[in-house]
C-alpha cells in the first residue's frame, strides 16, 4: 500500500514500482472509475497509444495502436519513433 499527497491541482504521483509493473508510461491514458468510496485507475486499452484514436486497434506489445498510426510507421520506413510522434 502506498499513500500519496494530492497537490494543489489535484494530481498525485503513481509510485515508480507500480508504473513499472503495470507498464504505465509518460503520456499514457488511464481510465478513472469511481465505485462507492474507491477510485480505480486502469490502463486504457481501448485507444491508440500514439494518437488516442479508438478505431481499428491492433495490439502492439502491451499497448494498442490504430491502423492509421501503423501505416504511418510503415510508411516512415521505421524512422525514429520519437520523431514520428512529434510530427503528429
Ligand atoms: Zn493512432
Amino acid at each position: 500500500m502506498a499513500y500519496r499527497k494530492v497537490d494543489k491541482k489535484g494530481k498525485i504521483t503513481i509510485p515508480v514500482e507500480i508504473r513499472k509493473s503495470y507498464d504505465i508510461r509518460y503520456g499514457d491514458r488511464l481510465k478513472v472509475e469511481f465505485k462507492g468510496k474507491n477510485i480505480r485507475l486502469s490502463n486504457s486499452v481501448d485507444c491508440c497509444a500514439l494518437c488516442g484514436c479508438k478505431a481499428m486497434l491492433l495490439r502492439f506489445g502491451k499497448k494498442y495502436i490504430c491502423e492509421i498510426c501503423r501505416r504511418k510507421i510503415i510508411a516512415s520506413k521505421h524512422a525514429d519513433y520519437l520523431e514520428f510522434i512529434n510530427t503528429e
